[in-house]
């Protein structure tokens, strides 16, 4: 039941963690299954991860279902941070407001001028989400292979992958941010409602984190 070809595109499907329906990682196809609860045993990594998950709780929200999903195959199948990224370039980037070396590079370009300060030589971008212009002005993060930049109008936060001990996944009402570091600063949203790239970025964040970081603590998962 968890190995069946995508009708779409032949890619391997996977079974949600609703147990409610098989997922096409790249094309998003959707097939509605009936599964017994298998309890969720071997979601992630345990050698990686300390889960303080209220699970439950959290799949109570189609969105962050979505998210969760996303994040478990990237994390189970695909495994590198390399892999990651190709995934992250290869099949969830489809829209304006999302960017990465290459892809859209005009929406880099433009912003540029503002994080140029903030990253080193050689350092590649991963992912550019445009969250638009809000009150407080435009609003951006910038994920690269070795930190997160978060800009909201004229505040600019910075936090290495290296150094994050803790994700939380907010469910905010069905609308999840992954707070890194748990700190409100840090946001990763869901631009677009592109819960698959959240839970993508979010897989790749935790994989930099502990491939720079060797011999740390696990990464607690709030
Ligand atoms: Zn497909």
């Amino acid at each position: 039941m968890n190995n069946r070809k995508c009708p779409s595109c032949g890619a391997e499907m996977e079974l949600s963690l609703s147990n409610k329906c098989l997922i096409c990682p790249f094309c998003d196809t959707h097939i509605d299954v009936e599964i017994q609860d298998d309890g969720n045993t071997g979601m992630l990594d345990e050698n990686m991860f300390d889960f303080l998950w209220d699970l439950d709780n959290l799949k109570q929200y189609e969105n962050v279902i979505a998210v969760l999903d996303s994040m478990r195959y990237c994390l189970n199948s695909l495994k590198t941070a390399e892999r990651v990224s190709q995934y992250i370039r290869t099949a969830l980037l489809t829209d304006e407001d999302v960017a990465s070396e290459g892809i859209n590079q005009n929406r880099i370009d433009k912003i540029m001028p503002k994080i140029a300060g903030l990253i080193e030589p050689g350092e590649r971008i991963i992912v550019y989400g445009d969250d638009g212009i809000l009150s407080r002005g435009k609003e951006f993060f910038v994920i690269t292979d070795k930190r997160s930049i978060f800009v909201n109008g004229k505040k600019t936060g910075s936090v290495l992958h290296r150094e994050i001990s803790a994700v939380r996944l907010d469910p905010n009402g069905g609308y999840p941010r992954w707070k890194l570091n748990n700190q409100d600063s840090f946001a990763v949203t869901g631009i677009g409602n592109k819960y698959r790239l959240q839970g993508a970025i979010a897989a790749l964040i935790c994989i930099i984190a502990a491939e720079q970081h060797g011999g740390r603590e696990k990464i607690k998962l709030l």
